[in-house]
């Protein structure tokens, strides 16, 4: 797969030939120094852009000229996003930030919200369903954020430094969390530039200046017994 971005009149080579495989159930860990393309990759395989050449397939299909309709009918189904600065909408609670993928399903507004309210409680956040996220501490934010990215059960957790904006602390909560969500059959793919949140994923591939430079299997650090 390769990805260049238009910069004036010049261009920029980021993804340079990346070829990666990953089967279900794996947690993998896409590491790199700033500006080697985690983020590119990562969004390419969330189906938020899109590669110049090569080729994508999700769950068997080929991720390829979809219409804007059906690619965000696949992003529903097959795909959940986490973020380092939780992209909560400010004016909605948690319950609602945690029922708005839902309502993209079709589902009518009682079962949107027995469901998000069943998954704020996944993430022990019941109480908090009715608080804005201004209300809630950076841990709690990143936890409303998972229960919205699993609300419509995808396949593939996608996050983008999601203990970026943690404390230590805060950071093995939330990955204890995410490694629970794997135990149970979630697969499991986040950008990090931190050895030991990596070290919490089964696998590790490490970008540099565009290619993947390295790809292995690690024993995975259990988060818990630090929380
Ligand atoms: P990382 O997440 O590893 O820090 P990114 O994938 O965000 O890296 O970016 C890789 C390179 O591509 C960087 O040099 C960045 O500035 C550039 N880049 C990212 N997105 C765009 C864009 N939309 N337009 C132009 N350049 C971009
Ligand atoms: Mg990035």
């Amino acid at each position: 797969m390769h990805k260049s971005y238009a910069i004036g009149d010049s261009s920029l080579h980021v993804l340079k030939g990346i070829d990666l495989n990953v089967e279900e159930g794996e947690m993998v860990a896409i590491m790199g120094s700033s500006g080697s393309g985690k983020s590119t990759l990562l969004n390419i395989i969330g189906m938020l852009d899109e590669a110049d050449s090569g080729e994508y397939i999700l769950d068997g299909l080929p991720i390829k000229n979809l219409t804007e309709k059906k690619a965000a009918v696949y992003r529903n189904k097959f795909l959940g996003f986490i973020f380092q600065s939780f992209n909560l909408i400010n004016y909605k609670t948690a319950l609602e930030n945690v029922a708005l993928p839902l309502y993209y399903q079709g589902l009518k507004r009682k079962e949107r919200q027995e469901k998000a309210l069943f998954h704020l409680g996944k993430v022990s956040l019941a109480d908090w369903a009715k608080h804005l996220p201004k209300e809630l501490s950076g841990g709690q934010k990143q936890r409303v954020a998972i229960a919205r990215a699993l609300a419509a059960n995808p396949k593939l957790l996608l996050a983008d430094e999601p203990t970026g904006a943690l404390d230590t602390k805060t950071s093995y909560d939330i990955m204890a969390f995410i490694q629970q969500l794997n135990d149970e059959g979630k697969t499991i793919l986040m950008v990090t530039h931190e050895e030991d949140i990596a070290n919490m994923c089964k696998r590790i591939v490490r970008l540099r200046d565009g290619v993947i430079m390295e790809d292995k299997k690690v024993n995975q650090v259990r988060a818990e017994q630090y929380v």
